[in-house]
């Protein structure tokens, strides 16, 4: 990765609110900054309830106006404040520069179309092609992502497809356009382990080819280490450690990464039962003046309740911790 090249994406400071039922405000992200570059694969990993969704949808501006609000911050993709666009180029980003995998593959993919008939609809829709070029490119991006027979598949419907294959449509729609960006809010969560690790294969190699970026979302650490190159580990809507995957697994600096890191289930060992951390996600209500994570932390000391650190250290590796 060349830092001195331009980020594709830059969070900067960015915060998102929800409204909740008593009137007052939910920080589900508060002031996250993230740059991502051209072939990398950021992880932002934290348990659910953490921001982490919420992160993505308000950059790719899918939130509710009615309950949420960006509350700060700005979004820039390749020059462009995504704030800024009116919906019709936000549109024109959405799907195509930019796209977005998620969890249930089925409910991505419409019941009565066939597989062919929705990955054309997504070429047409941003490209100009005849209907026979569409299908032939229709054709290519089920190779592409490992689909086997594939003119076959072209004419079956979502249901007649196994998950892992769901999902592999569903990437191959995602890509249709040629994306610079991809985006997979817990891709894998809904499949089994053997296809969850085939799909990740999947993304990597995709990653290799097409040097698109990649920001994965997940509640696993397991999947973090399988493929991302640097992560971000979230708590409470900030940011709480952050470097590269490779200098996290090795020394984790803060507590709840130690945690999520303990609570890794090991396929070589059966152990008894997985440690979990105690105590749950607390819903952060604004104005918040404490460490976000001290209530469940061991090493919890005066300080951590009653100010916030910030996130520092040197080299690319962050900590918000005071200890
Ligand atoms: P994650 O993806 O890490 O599980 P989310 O971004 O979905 O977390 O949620 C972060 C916080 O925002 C949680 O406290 C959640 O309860 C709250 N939240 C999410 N969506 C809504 C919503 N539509 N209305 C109100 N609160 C929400
Ligand atoms: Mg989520």
């Amino acid at each position: 990765m060349n830092q001195k090249q331009n980020a594709l994406l830059s969070l900067q400071g960015l915060k998102s609110y929800y409204e909740s039922r008593d009137g007052s405000e939910v920080a589900a992200v508060d002031g996250v900054d993230l740059e991502l570059y051209p072939g990398e694969i950021v992880g932002i990993v934290g348990e659910s309830g953490c921001g982490k969704s919420t992160v993505v949808r308000a950059l790719m501006r899918l939130l509710d106006p009615s309950s949420a609000r960006i509350a700060g911050g700005k979004a820039v993709f390749c020059g462009k404040d995504l704030f800024g666009l009116s919906e019709r180029e936000m549109c024109g980003i959405r799907g195509k520069d930019i796209s977005m995998i998620f969890q249930d593959p089925l409910s991505a993919l419409d019941p009565v179309y066939t597989i062919g008939d929705q990955i054309e609809e997504i070429l047409k829709a941003h490209e100009h092609i005849s209907k026979s070029e569409a299908k032939e490119k229709a054709l290519e991006l089920l190779r592409e992502v490992n689909i086997p027979s594939p003119e076959l598949r072209l004419n079956q419907y979502p249901h007649e497809l196994s998950g892992g294959m769901q999902q592999r449509v569903v990437i191959a729609i995602a890509l249709a356009c040629r994306p610079q960006i991809l985006i997979a809010d817990e891709p894998t969560t809904a499949l089994d382990v053997t296809v969850q690790a085939q799909i990740l294969e999947l993304i990597r190699e995709l990653r290799d080819k097409l040097n698109i970026a990649v920001i994965l979302i997940t509640h696993n650490m397991g999947v973090v280490a399988a493929i991302c190159d640097r992560m971000l580990v979230m708590y409470g809507g900030v940011v709480v450690e952050e470097g590269t995957c490779k200098e996290i697994f090795k020394a984790p600096k803060h507590p709840y990464t130690r945690g999520l890191l303990a609570a890794i289930p090991s396929i070589k060992e059966e152990k008894e039962e997985l440690y979990t951390i105690p105590g749950q996600v607390d819903v952060m209500k604004v104005p918040i003046a404490c460490c976000r994570f001290y209530k469940r932390c061991a090493l919890a000391a005066d300080i951590c309740r009653r100010s916030e650190p910030e996130l520092k250290g040197e080299g690319g590796h962050l900590c918000r911790c005071y200890m």
